[in-house]
């Protein structure tokens, strides 16, 4: 019998993936995954459509969430697994999290014209390429335009804190979004710690620990969409080493696009055995009564 496979990380036509939830379900089934977790851009929207799925293709199918934190390097992300999707609270923080973030970005392009450097935000959000628009990408199109020499010196003169295009907060910090999933009963994982663009491995791995201590993650998806071997076997061990689970996912968004649903780039079938480790963390957080 072959061995049992799961897929952490992917995304329907309720966030920017191209799949129903009932579709993403029913490829799980074809491609013999046995367990999917269903985790679209700050909404639960498609979980319950994917949970009657699951059940109609015998697919195991664990509810969850991608939510967009700030970095400045990078792009950082929070996966919450086991969250109830029908929390009201939950529904409430999600549509903060799409509030804060939209009405932030047309106020420094509004602010930058005010200034005198005007931009579209098309270029803007074509820098960003699908991901959340944050203050980097300013600066680049900012760069492009020839308004500033260095990305540092937009942020210096245009987008660093006390700067006069800068706006406050865009979105939750880590620390706050860890603990509303964890109030929410789920659990954290720190997702492609490759994205948070470090220059090195060594500065990555430096950069997740500090995270950590800020956040508190679960666990952390160590093996993602295209992340080589040597960068996954290095989260892994850190991982291990901060007593934390490690998760795979393809971050799947449709047939073309990154990566096969089940796969990663260093692994052909990502193992049950993360899904078990990350049910037995569950449990134990269970156990701990809610402050
Ligand atoms: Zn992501
Ligand atoms: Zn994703």
């Amino acid at each position: 019998m072959a061995q049992k496979s799961i897929d952490l990380h992917t995304h329907t036509h309720c966030s920017d993936g191209s799949y129903s939830p009932r579709d993403l379900v029913r490829l799980a089934h074809e491609k013999s995954v046995n367990a999917i977790a269903v985790t679209d851009h700050d909404t639960m929207a498609g979980v319950e459509e994917a949970l009657a799925a699951g059940e109609e293709f015998e697919v195991e199918v664990i509810p969850g969430v991608e939510i967009s934190s700030f970095h400045d390097r990078g792009v950082l992300h929070i996966l919450g697994y086991y969250i109830d999707a029908r929390d009201e609270s939950l529904q409430g923080f999600l549509q903060e999290c799409i509030n804060a973030r939209n009405r932030r970005n047309p106020m420094i392009v509004q602010r930058l014209e005010e200034l005198g450097y005007p931009l579209n935000m098309d270029e803007v959000v074509s820098l960003a390429g699908g991901e959340v628009i944050n203050r980097p990408h300013f600066a680049q199109a900012m760069l492009n335009r020839g308004y500033v020499q260095t990305r540092q010196e937009a942020f210096d003169r245009f987008l660093g804190q006390g700067a006069p295009a800068y706006f406050a907060k865009e979105v939750f910090s880590p620390e706050e979004i860890v603990s509303f999933i964890h109030a929410s009963g789920g659990l954290a994982v720190l997702a492609h710690p490759n994205l948070l663009n470090m220059n090195r491995l060594s500065e990555t791995g430096a950069e997740i620990r500090r995270l950590h201590e800020q956040a508190g993650f679960d666990g952390i998806e160590a093996y993602h969409g295209d992340c080589i071997l040597e960068y996954a076997q290095y989260y892994d061990a850190l991982a291990r080493e901060l007593g934390l689970f490690t998760t795979g996912g393809s971050d799947f968004h449709g047939d073309g696009k990154h990566q096969s649903l089940g796969q990663t780039r260093c692994l052909d079938a990502i193992p049950y055995e993360f899904l078990d480790t990350m049910k037995q963390s569950l449990s134990r957080r269970q156990a701990i009564p809610n402050p």
